[in-house]
Formats: C-alpha cells, sequence, structure tokens
C-alpha cells in the first residue's frame, strides 16, 4: 500500500514505542515525515529504522519539549517551512507518571503529567489545527489510552490527562469537521514499550517480566499488544480511508475495556 505518497506527516514521541511503530509503517508507504521528541538518541534511532524500510523518506527531525508552546510552534512552523502543508498529525508524546493512591499522588507530579498528556496534546492541535483548516483538510490522530476511557486506579495525573485528550479528540472534531478535517483518538491498552515496562518496573523491580505475565491475564487475549499493531491502526486513521471516522475514541486492548 501506498497511502501516503506525497503526503507530510507529524509524529510526536517518534523516538520510542508507539510513536516510532507508527512512523516506520507510515515511512514504508511513503511519507514524508516530521519526526519530533524531547530524546534526540530516540530521533536518530527511528530515522536509522525508517531508512532501512524506505530508503527515499524525506525527514525532518526536530528535538522539543510538547509541554513548552513555544517549541511546539516551532515544529510546525518548520514542518510548512519544509514541506509547505501538513496531511496528518499523530499527537502522541505523553509519559506515565508515578503509580500510587491519590491522596499520595504529588502536585508537582500531577502537574508534570497534566503538562505533557494533556497541554502538550492541546498546543499541538491548536498549532496544527490553524495549518489544516486554510488547507481545507487534514487528519489528526490523538493517543489517549484506557485509562482515558476507564478508570484503571493508581494514576490520577495519567487518567486525568487522557481523560483530557478524549474530551479535547469529541470538542475539537465537532469544531473542524466542517473545514475537512478528521480528528480521533486511540485508547490503548497495555502494549509493550519502554513505557509499559517502566509501568511493570514501579510494581514489580526486577521481577517485572513475572509481575507482566500476571497482569496480562485478565486479558481476554492473554497478552501484551505489540507496538507495530498500533502502527497499523494509527496508519490506517491517518490515511484517507478514515477521512470519515471523526470523534471516535477507537480501543486497542485485546477488548480488556469492555470486560467486566
Ligand atoms: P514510550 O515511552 O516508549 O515513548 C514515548 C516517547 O515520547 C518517548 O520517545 C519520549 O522521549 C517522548 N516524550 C515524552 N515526553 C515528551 C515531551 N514532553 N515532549 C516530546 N516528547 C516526549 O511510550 P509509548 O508506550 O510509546 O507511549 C506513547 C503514547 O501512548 C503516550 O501518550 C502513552 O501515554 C500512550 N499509551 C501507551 C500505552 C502502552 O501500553 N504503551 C497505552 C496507552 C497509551
Amino acid at each position: 500500500m501506498n497511502r501516503f505518497e506525497g503526503k507530510v506527516i507529524i509524529v510526536t514521541g517518534a523516538g520510542s514505542g508507539l510513536g516510532q511503530a507508527a512512523t516506520l509503517q507510515i515511512a514504508k508507504e511513503g511519507a514524508k515525515l516530521v519526526l519530533v521528541d524531547l530524546n534526540q538518541a530516540g530521533l536518530d534511532e527511528t530515522k536509522k529504522k525508517v531508512q532501512e524500510v524506505a530508503p527515499n523518506a524525506e525527514t525532518l527531525l526536530v528535538t522539543a519539549n510538547v509541554a513548552t508552546e513555544s517549541e511546539v510552534e516551532n515544529f510546525v512552523n518548520q514542518t510548512v517551512e519544509k514541506f509547505g502543508k501538513i496531511d496528518g498529525f499523530f499527537n502522541n508524546a505523553g509519559i506515565e507518571g508515578k503509580q500510587n493512591l491519590t491522596g499520595d499522588y504529588g502536585i508537582e507530579e500531577f502537574h508534570k503529567v497534566i503538562s505533557v498528556n494533556l497541554n502538550g496534546v492541546f498546543y499541538g492541535m491548536k498549532y496544527v489545527l490553524k495549518v489544516m483548516k486554510e488547507q481545507g483538510y487534514g487528519s489528526i490522530v490523538n493517543t489517549a489510552s484506557v485509562g482515558g476511557i476507564r478508570g484503571v486506579g493508581n494514576q490520577s495525573g495519567y487518567a486525568a490527562s487522557k481523560h483530557g485528550v478524549v474530551g479535547l479528540t469529541r470538542n475539537s472534531a465537532i469544531e473542524y469537521g466542517q473545514y475537512g478535517i478528521s480528528i480521533k483518538a486511540i485508547a490503548p491498552g497495555a502494549i509493550m514499550t519502554p513505557m509499559v515496562e517502566g509501568s511493570l518496573r514501579q510494581m514489580g523491580g526486577d521481577n517485572w517480566e513475572e509481575v507482566g505475565k500476571e497482569f496480562v491475564k485478565p486479558n481476554p487475549m492473554r497478552r501484551f499488544g505489540k507496538p507495530e499493531e498500533v502502527g497499523y491502526l494509527v496508519a490506517f486513521l491517518l490515511s484517507n480511508e478514515a477521512d470519515f471516522i471523526n470523534a471516535a475514541v477507537i480501543p486497542i486492548d485485546g477488548g480488556q475495556s469492555y470486560k467486566y
């Protein structure tokens, strides 16, 4: 498939996990890529992998903190300067934060998680939507989480931020559909990325792999998701095939969020 031939796609959190997996899928299908991350080494690794699967792919790497508005404005401006348009935006960078009860949840920690996961997603939409509205087309996929549609526990900052991402998605989708722009969110369950490894380490320390096996037992599919499975979904949602999917929040979690 070549759904992204000639298309310009921005991915935040492109240096690892779900952002990297989506980048590789989109690169294989011909996209010009703007890869954004706080972590330069992660971006370099993703670029190397892109070159392996799509040697001719044009890439722009931008080291930026999505929690800082001016840095978001800057990567959007750089995209337009280099490529002249934005077809798709995977608004994905995020952090998990510490796990503990709400009464013990640190105020600083709460603000930090909100500033990356919620403010960051808002800034991204604010600046990308200005460009897309002018163009009269575009597609945005925001990364929420199962923690944005269900109560998971021990994750006050994360839950608040991801429920916020769902709210922003629905609100802006209703506003911008008339301009030819679709906005959707994905709600991944536990997908085996460095973030989830970190989460399991918070629960089980060096015993994290055993903890992981226990953790996935209640999942209907009895396993973690794979980053590339999310990559396939994101590629579809960013492509023109998904233009009429708007304001939707799509779980990718083996069915876990529907279980009771
Ligand atoms: P990850 O830690 O592997 O990758 C996240 C990337 O985002 C990293 O490269 C990191 O450097 C970057 N990043 C973090 N803070 C940033 C900031 N302020 N500015 C720019 N870049 C920043 O994690 P992942 O599992 O790939 O997570 C990606 C997204 O998916 C996150 O929003 C996360 O909340 C969400 N998510 C993940 C899972 C899962 O199971 N892996 C489940 C639900 C939702």
